[in-house]
């Protein structure tokens, strides 16, 4: 039996050591996209309400109805809406982030044809990650539609590609102060109050300066902060365990998985685990590449991770048939784990999958 256990108490100590780093006028969006990256989107929500986070925010339209459905009254933006999606935001009272000339043409169109009340908007710029957002240029266009128009703006903001890298960092500096120039500029054309924001989590460790109204934390909740002494602030919330299958006594020359991926060099022994690719065990941890612990000991994912099963090599591991195995938690960290097979804490986690039940423990 596999499971993915939910530690909100390490949350809340997360919430409350990211808080310590904020002025008390700074406001929080708990970001809570591909399902609080990869734990309980709704049980995350609740919890990061009642902690005192200000707004959530989600990826796509979906992730917002979800949590509408559980009740979640809190205002709920969402990051990259899709056209098509905002009578569905409208209908919900999600927040949209509007990011171009089509998605603002889109939105009036869809708030014209409505008789509900038009959730308010926030703006996003694109200052050179180059994925979504208005053009530093089009900052006249944007003042332009906003003389006429009747939304209520929540906020404008950035998305900075680099915040974890070492100070200073010309990259991030340029991204910054290009925000700033749009803020003069937005400000200098309406006096009325709008939130302006750009940090994320490594953002607020490393540019606590730049805080501005409100920060925009994902993974920071989640126990991780892209770097080693940021990380010892924090305590990451998920345990992911499984319980031994299966146990075979391999002899040397034995070949272990599909395309015989792994042989035996000697008579050992390797455990098969209920957990594969497609709970997102990645096949990235194959090939020796990721470990488990077994008895506090490391064994090696041996051969090619398998849909749904894993095989490591115990050799004289205590364990049996049925004995606990740690995936994630104590003594094994997702950033390690991802940085050894070549990608990061972020994919790691957002990638586990629905089939691993989820247990919160208050
Ligand atoms: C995901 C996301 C965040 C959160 O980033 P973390 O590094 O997880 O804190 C913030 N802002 C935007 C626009 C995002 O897409």
């Amino acid at each position: 039996m596999t499971f993915l256990e939910i530690d909100l108490k390490k949350l809340e100590f997360n919430y409350h050591s990211i808080r310590k780093r904020l002025k008390s006028q700074t406001k929080i969006i708990g970001v809570i996209k591909a399902n609080a990256y990869g734990s309980a989107s709704g049980a995350i929500a609740e919890k990061l309400i009642s902690l005192g986070v200000e707004a959530l925010a989600v990826s796509y339209a979906s992730e917002g109805i979800e949590l509408r459905q559980l009740g979640i009254k809190a205002p709920i933006l969402v990051f990259y809406p899709q056209v098509d999606c905002f009578k569905d935001i409208i209908d919900h009272n999600l927040e949209p982030v509007l990011y171009s000339k089509r998605s603002w043409e889109k939105w009036v169109a869809e708030s014209r044809k409505t008789k509900k009340s038009i959730p308010p908007i926030h703006i996003k710029y694109n200052t050179g990650l180059n994925r979504i957002g208005f053009q530093p240029d089009e900052v006249h266009w944007v003042l332009e539609q906003l003389k006429n128009s009747t939304f209520e703006v929540k906020s404008i903001y950035t998305h900075l590609g680099q915040t974890e890298y070492p100070k200073p960092d010309s990259v991030t500096s340029n991204q910054i102060s290009l925000f700033e120039q749009i803020i003069e500029k937005h400000k200098a054309h309406s006096s009325r109050s709008v939130a302006y924001h750009l940090l994320n989590t490594s953002g607020l460790f490393n540019y606590p300066e730049h805080q501005m109204d409100w920060v925009r934390i994902g993974i920071g909740f989640y126990g991780y902060a892209n770097r080693a002494e940021w990380n010892q602030s924090l305590k990451p919330i998920v345990t992911l365990k499984t319980h031994i299958t299966q146990i075979h006594e391999l002899k040397s020359g034995d070949t272990v998985g599909y395309n015989s991926g792994w042989k035996a060099s000697k008579n050992t022994r390797i455990a098969v685990l209920p957990l594969g690719h497609a709970d997102g065990f990645s096949r990235q941890y194959g090939q020796g590449k990721g470990w488990v612990l077994i008895d506090g000991q490391k064994a090696p994912v041996v051969g090619n991770v398998c849909m749904d099963m894993v095989m490591v090599e115990i050799g004289d591991i205590a364990c049996i048939e049925g004995s606990e195995v740690m995936i994630l938690g104590e003594g094994i960290r997702a950033d390690a784990l991802a940085e050894a097979s070549g990608t990061i804490s972020y994919e790691l986690l957002t990638a586990l999958g629905k089939r691993i039940p989820r247990v919160i423990k208050q």
